[in-house]
């Protein structure tokens, strides 16, 4: 079967405040930045909606990218919209407002093209409409999803329904205390473990990742950086990298999986250097596999 990864999420235009500056309606959502990541790996569709408000452009540079965007519909009213800022604590983003606007009556219908794909991500969006794609995918010989604290503070119900069918499950630290009800993140994870997946990713921002299967943990630094300018969209820009890796790998084991961990990492590294997507967007093959060099040397003993 040749490989494709599919992934629903949002697709958003953000306004967001950093110590360093700000930025109004820019390019966002978790599909977004997943698929800038993922397609260094493996070819990306996306499916998602957006308003008619939502610029031509954006979708424009999607394209160019390389990502597939025949799944993304153009529906009418306003784009998901989300506001947020941080203070010099850059690993906690805070929200101001979430506007869910056209996704709130998104019923996605999957192309018989795209119900072929193999790989299936479920970025950050509606539970509900996670499972809806999921489940009109025919045979994905991978999934992973993503959640946010005000899907597990919403959706709980969905979220656990969903957690049955993954094989991956990524969110961050708060999330992870918050789903599991547990503080320590080792009986967090063995409680997430229990809810369904076989791996569960927990991401700690500037303080890197930690990776718990039944069988083995795996812990990694963040790539270690001197300017960060904003960190949104690190955590599926790091899903990206990881996800795409183990797509392009074939295999889910522990080797594959450590690897995917830096790959995400270093996508990561690459996306906090810039407001929206912007360096990633622009970044070359060779520049993930100099970072790629270099974390090895960093974190070798
Ligand atoms: P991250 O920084 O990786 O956690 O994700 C940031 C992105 O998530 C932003 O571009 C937002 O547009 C998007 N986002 C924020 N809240 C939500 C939500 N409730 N559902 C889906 N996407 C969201």
């Amino acid at each position: 079967m040749k490989k494709r990864i599919l992934a629903v999420g949002s697709v958003a235009l953000d306004t967001i405040k950093t110590p360093f500056g700000s930025v109004q309606d820019a390019l966002g959502g978790s599909a977004t930045f997943f698929s800038a990541a993922a397609r260094f790996f493996a070819p990306v569709s996306v499916v998602a909606v957006v308003g008619e408000d939502f610029p031509s452009k954006h979708l424009a540079r999607l394209k160019r990218l390389g990502v597939d965007i025949r799944g993304i519909q153009v529906d009418k009213g306003r784009t998901f919209r989300w506001k947020g800022f941080y203070d010099y604590d850059l690993n906690a983003a805070k929200t101001l407002k979430t506007e869910l606007n056209v996704f709130q009556n998104f019923k996605p219908v999957i192309t018989p093209e795209h119900r072929n794909a193999s790989h299936v991500f479920l970025a950050n969006i509606d539970p509900e409409i996670q499972m809806s794609v999921l489940s009109q995918i025919k045979k994905p010989a991978l999934v992973a999803c993503d959640t946010m604290n005000y899907w597990i503070e919403s959706k709980r119900g969905g979220l656990e329904k969903l957690l049955k069918k993954v094989d991956i499950f990524l969110s961050n630290d708060s999330e992870s205390r918050e789903f599991s009800g547990e503080y320590n993140l080792i009986k967090a994870a063995q409680a997430l473990l229990a809810k369904g997946p076989k791996l569960v990713v927990i991401k700690k921002g500037e303080h890197g990742v930690l990776c718990f299967s039944k069988n083995f943990t795996f812990v990694a630094p963040a790539y270690l950086l001197e300017t960060i300018f904003d960190p949104t969209g690190a955590g599926d820009t790091f899903a990206g990298g990881f996800f795409g890796y183990l797509t392009k790998a074939g295999r889910l084991n522990e080797a594959s999986i450590r690897k995917a961990v830096i790959y995400g990492s270093i996508l990561a590294s690459y996306n906090v250097e810039s407001f929206s997507f912007d360096r990633v967007a622009g970044l070359k093959a060779t520049a993930i596999e100099s970072r790629y060099k270099h974390f090895r040397q960093l974190t070798s003993f």
